[in-house]
């Protein structure tokens, strides 16, 4: 795309390249559109989807019927066979979720049933003795083994999404933020910044900007303001552990109140790193506060109580999308599409939190859908 105030006409913008407008962006392409995807920064999912676990999620622990149920358990089969197709790095490792008490053995007992419900149908109940078969550093009253739990190299994931994109006709265009955009009788005028600012129209418009979705909506003349969320922020911290930690699996405590608990994942390498926390905060920090560790040792060693002094280092942080205030119920993703908001060819995504990574092929095909409602 050339510089000035340059005007082109497109069928259909992504806003935002990280995991989920990526997958948006090849679907959209894969059946037939002209897609052109404008992400603000200088490459690829440097927002959330560079600052998570990686943990490809069963879909156990969501309400019956939501999107996050429905869409991670399709999304999770969709994202394996991708990643065999397409050669990107996964380890379906299995994870354990552990309970450290008689109450959260009854908090277990409910998510089995709800993992059953959600169509999650290879999980196990573990008593004591068989989790520590399978971990002996463990300390716990039981556990649910969930075995199609497992890993994958996000950004190697996000490289084989763009090439596909592109390989399908899609283009990107990094440095390029949209700034304001205005409804028009045929689609959207779209004014966008950057060192070669243009004004780009288009038919069809996807708002994949993570943390900034409601923002990027709140600058669409035209959508009614009662459709966009408040943006709130939820952070997340991580630390490493120095050395060899003794597990071969996942392993997650029984989930808490906003977000599944301080767990251990490992990476593609075998290296354990815990997390995240919770942390409601009023602007984008990523700075790994090293006090923080206290927590993460009490945390981690109601169910590995070996946890050794001095083994935890600051890592990296990430921050939740959250749509709701720490007091509400988590919110379900939305895809708020001209069905909702009376807006036509424009589909706006808000909440993507976790299990976001895992759905996002799964993301991708319901927004084709929605527009192919039209
Ligand atoms: C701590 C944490 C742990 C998680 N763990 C997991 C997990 O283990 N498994 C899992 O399935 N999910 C997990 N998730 C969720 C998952 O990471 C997200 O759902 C997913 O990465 C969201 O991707 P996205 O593309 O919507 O957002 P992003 O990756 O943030 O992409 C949005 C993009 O939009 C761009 N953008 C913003 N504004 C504009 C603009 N005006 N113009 C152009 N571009 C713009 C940004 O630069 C960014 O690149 C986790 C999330 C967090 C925070």
């Amino acid at each position: 795309m050339s510089g000035g105030q340059v005007s082109v006409d497109i069928q259909c913008v992504v806003v935002g390249a990280g995991v989920v407008g990526l997958a948006v962006a090849r679907a959209l392409a894969l059946s037939g559109r002209e897609v052109v995807l404008v992400e603000a920064g200088e490459g690829l999912g440097t927002g959330i989807s560079s600052r998570n676990s990686e943990v490809i999620h069963a879909g156990i622990y969501y309400p019956s019927g939501s999107l996050k149920a429905q869409l991670c358990v399709e999304g999770k089969q969709r994202l394996y066979a991708f990643c065999d197709e397409h050669g990107v790095d996964y380890q379906r490792l299995g994870k354990l979720i552990v309970a450290t008490d008689e109450v959260q053995c009854a908090a277990l007992r409910r998510l089995l049933e709800q993992g059953r419900r959600n169509g999650v149908d290879d999980l196990h109940w573990l008593d004591a003795e068989q989790a520590r078969e399978r971990e002996p550093a463990l300390s716990c009253v039981a556990a649910l083994w969930s075995p199609s739990t497992g890993i994958v190299d996000s950004h190697a994931l996000m490289l084989a999404l763009q090439a596909d994109a592109e390989a399908s006709g899609a283009s990107i265009a990094f440095h390029t933020p949209l700034v304001s955009a205005r409804c028009t009788e045929h689609g959207f005028e779209l004014h966008m910044g950057g060192a070669q600012p243009m004004t780009l129209s288009c038919r069809e418009l996807i708002n994949c900007a993570g943390l900034s979705a409601p923002e990027v909506a709140s600058r669409i003349a035209g959508l009614p303001s009662e459709h966009v969320p408040k943006a709130r922020l939820c952070k997340g911290s991580y630390f490493s552990f120095s050395g060899r930690a003794p597990f071969r699996h996942l392993v997650y405590p029984a989930p808490e109140s906003a977000g599944l608990g301080v767990h251990m994942t490992l990476d593609l390498g075998g290296q354990a790193r815990f997390g995240p926390d919770v942390e409601w905060v009023d602007h984008i920090d990523y700075r790994v506060d090293p006090r923080r560790s206290e927590g993460f040792y009490q945390a981690i060693r109601r169910y590995w109580p070996g946890l050794p002094d001095h083994s935890l280092q600051p890592a990296y942080s990430g921050i939740r999308p959250k749509i709701t205030a720490p007091t509400e119920p988590a919110a379900d993703f939305i895809i708020s599409g001209p069905a909702e908001h009376g807006v036509p060819g424009l589909v706006n995504l808000f909440g993507i939190e976790s299990p976001g990574l895992t759905s996002c092929l799964a993301l991708a095909e319901r927004v084709v859908k929605t527009l192919r409602s039209l």
